[in-house]
């Protein structure tokens, strides 16, 4: 419609939501979490006019009172990839272990071309030699993430946004209307062609990924490509309509494992997330501050300590030990599987190593 290309085109003339009670709870693993860039990226419309003061408390007891009080009944996250780096899944920024850090060896002419969709379509080697490093399914999810099943599982989740692609949501047991993944997923692929855009399963691209296979479309030949959003791709249309929909109705917000700044594979603030501005001023600790709330710690420390203050602890640990060993045990069957399989090629690998 006109109204949402006018939100995704012009931040300044967007008219700005209305948000008379919800509560920020930052919640973030990185001491470099830049505040400054989240109170001007959320000033631009709730700033306006304050809301009613709906927390006893700017804490996570007064949060947690505020759920309790059943007063509180849609709760939105927005989640980055902080939350998941507690599952082994490293950090696209982070010195050393990041993955920009780790590309050399792939040759590119600067790091970012491998989620350029115009070198990817020239040049697919480095994005799939990466994505068989990196790929989902190698992981569990997190406290963090089994802390979002638990605000579905009690009705409380209007929608989790995330700006990761290692599809753990969807593993802890999000699916469907529960979920936007801003930057994609490697759930579905598509061929590359505009004139074909056939689906493709993630088993299927799984199976090109792993067999070292450049994952061709059978049906033209193009490049087919997991549903990540590369640079010069557009975000998900439904990334900005549920926006739209869901945060005028938000009770509580809250955000982790992210600052919201530059990502991989799209920059929020350059696509979206500041042009709809969904927030206000975020004020944590000035005399004015009425609504938000920073609990500065681990993700998976801050999701377990609002959990306890719930009457949650107990549930959320079971939960995360019965999912786990659930995963476990599938992993368990996958490597047997794999080894029966290995042994009957066995000596046919053999004799290609010395051959090679
Ligand atoms: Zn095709």
């Amino acid at each position: 419609t006109e109204e949402e290309e006018e939100a995704c085109d012009s931040a300044e003339d967007s008219e700005p939501l209305a948000l008379a009670n919800y509560v920020i709870l930052a919640n973030v693993r990185y001491a470099s979490f830049s505040v400054d860039f989240l109170r001007s990226l959320f000033s631009r419309t709730l700033g306006l006019s304050p809301g009613e003061k709906v927390l006893d408390e700017l804490t996570l007891d007064g949060v947690a009172r505020y759920i309790l009080s059943g007063k509180c009944k849609n709760i939105i996250c927005m989640v980055g990839a902080g939350i998941s780096t507690s599952a082994g899944i490293p950090d696209f920024r982070s010195p050393g272990t990041g993955l920009y850090a780790n590309l050399q060896k792939y040759n590119l002419p600067y790091p970012e071309a491998i989620f350029q969709i115009d070198y990817f379509k020239i040049h697919p080697e480095p994005f799939f030699a990466l994505a068989r490093e990196l790929y989902p399914g190698q992981f569990k999810p997190t406290v963090c993430h089994y802390f979002m099943r638990m605000l579905k599982d009690k009705g409380l989740l209007t929608r989790s946004f995330s700006q990761n692609i290692d599809t753990l949501e969807r593993v802890a047991g999000l699916e469907g209307e529960d979920l936007i993944e801003a930057h994609g997923t490697f759930h579905t692929s598509h061929c590359v062609s505009f004139l074909c855009r056939k689906e493709y399963s993630m088993d299927w691209m799984k199976n090109k990924i792993f067999s070292e296979d450049i994952p061709k479309c059978d049906s033209c030949g193009s490049l087919v490509k997991p549903d990540i959003v590369f640079f010069g791709e557009n975000l998900p249309d439904r990334f900005f309509t549920s926006m739209k929909m869901d945060f005028p109705r938000c009770d509580l917000l809250i955000i982790m494992g992210t600052s919201l700044q530059v990502q991989p594979f799209a920059s929020l603030s350059e696509f979206g997330m500041g042009l709809i501005g969904f927030g206000g001023g975020m004020d944590f600790d000035s005399d004015k501050a009425y609504r938000d709330v920073a609990h500065l710690s681990t993700c998976d420390d801050g999701c377990m300590a609002l959990a306890e203050l719930l009457g949650w602890k107990e549930e959320l640990e079971q939960m995360v030990k019965r999912e786990h060993a659930l995963i476990d045990s599938r992993d368990v069957k996958k490597k047997d599987e794999a080894n029966q399989n290995s042994k009957s090629t066995g000596a046919e690998a053999g004799k290609t190593d010395k051959t090679a």
